[in-house]
């Protein structure tokens, strides 16, 4: 790749980018300079003819080769939670460390990608919490990445709901058939139907559903909440015990709660 660099008056930026989408850029960048000028850096995959652009003091310069795909697949290493948990996007082929069970989740899609600190505070509670047998809800499940590590620690019964449309059919789209992804809140789910709930939401919408989390609990139910900050702890907990579901440990860690009920 070769980059042609101009220097331009301001006024005449948008019909020399024009001339350089004409003469077959890959993509152009754009610099202001003092004194009304513009530097313009056009990029193409080899010289081409540039004597249009020779009032512009042009230059070429050769770009070094970066494969971008490479690139961008770094960005997104296998990541390693609580004891047993291996996050990877889904280019890549690292063998799973002994013990741990591999999760694979498109960064691109919702949140919940794995590098957020509170997802990985509801990984590390769910991998003690779990129990064979659990029906588990994610409520607010995002990238869908709670329900897929429910599911693939061997929950049957996983539901998962969200009321972001769009984050709840690429979850669908990506992750197994079996995991039960709705649009909608919390209401839709039966009475007294979940053994495990797993709640990576903010604070007002935790004490807002506290009533509606204690309803789909069976009896003997767990709660994994994180996503509170420190300040608004007390109010969540007095919701949580008002509503019948107090608070059995609190972790702080850096500026976010993990509350298990
Ligand atoms: N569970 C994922 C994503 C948490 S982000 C993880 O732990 O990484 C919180 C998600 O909750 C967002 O996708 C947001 O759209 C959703 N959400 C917020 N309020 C909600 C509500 N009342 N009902 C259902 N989903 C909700």
């Amino acid at each position: 790749m070769v980059s042609l660099h101009l220097t331009c008056p301001s006024d005449e930026r948008d019909v020399l980018l024009a001339a350089l989408w004409e003469a077959g850029t890959a993509g152009v960048t754009e610099t202001d300079l003092p004194g009304n000028e513009c530097a313009l850096r056009a990029f193409f995959e080899s010289p081409v003819d540039h004597s249009e652009f020779m009032d512009y003091s042009p230059r070429w310069e050769q770009e070094p080769d970066v494969d971008w795909a490479a690139e961008s697949r770094a960005a997104w290493p296998a990541r390693v939670v609580g004891e047993r948990w291996f996050i990877v996007p889904p280019w890549n082929e690292d063998a799973v460390p002994e013990g741990r069970v591999r999760l694979v989740i498109n960064p691109g899609i919702g949140f919940g990608t794995g590098n957020d600190l509170t997802t990985q505070l509801c990984l590390e509670a769910l991998e003690r919490e779990w129990s064979a047998g659990d029906a588990v809800l994610d409520f607010g499940t995002g990238s869908g990445i709670l329900a897929l590590a429910a599911h693939a620690l061997g929950s049957k019964t996983v539901a998962a709901c969200d009321i972001d449309d769009d984050a709840v059919r690429a979850a669908r789209l990506d992750l197994p058939e079996a995991i039960g992804f709705f649009t909608g809140s919390i209401r839709s789910i039966r009475d007294a139907s979940i053994d495990l709930l797993l709640a990576n939401l903010n604070a007002e919408t935790i004490a807002n559903h506290a009533a509606e989390m204690r309803r789909v609990l069976r009896p003997g139910g767990r709660v994994i909440i994180s996503g509170v900050p420190p300040r608004h702890g007390e109010r969540v907990s007095k919701a949580l015990t008002a509503n019948g579901i107090p608070p059995r440990e609190v972790h702080e860690e850096q500026i976010w709660l993990r509350i298990v009920c």
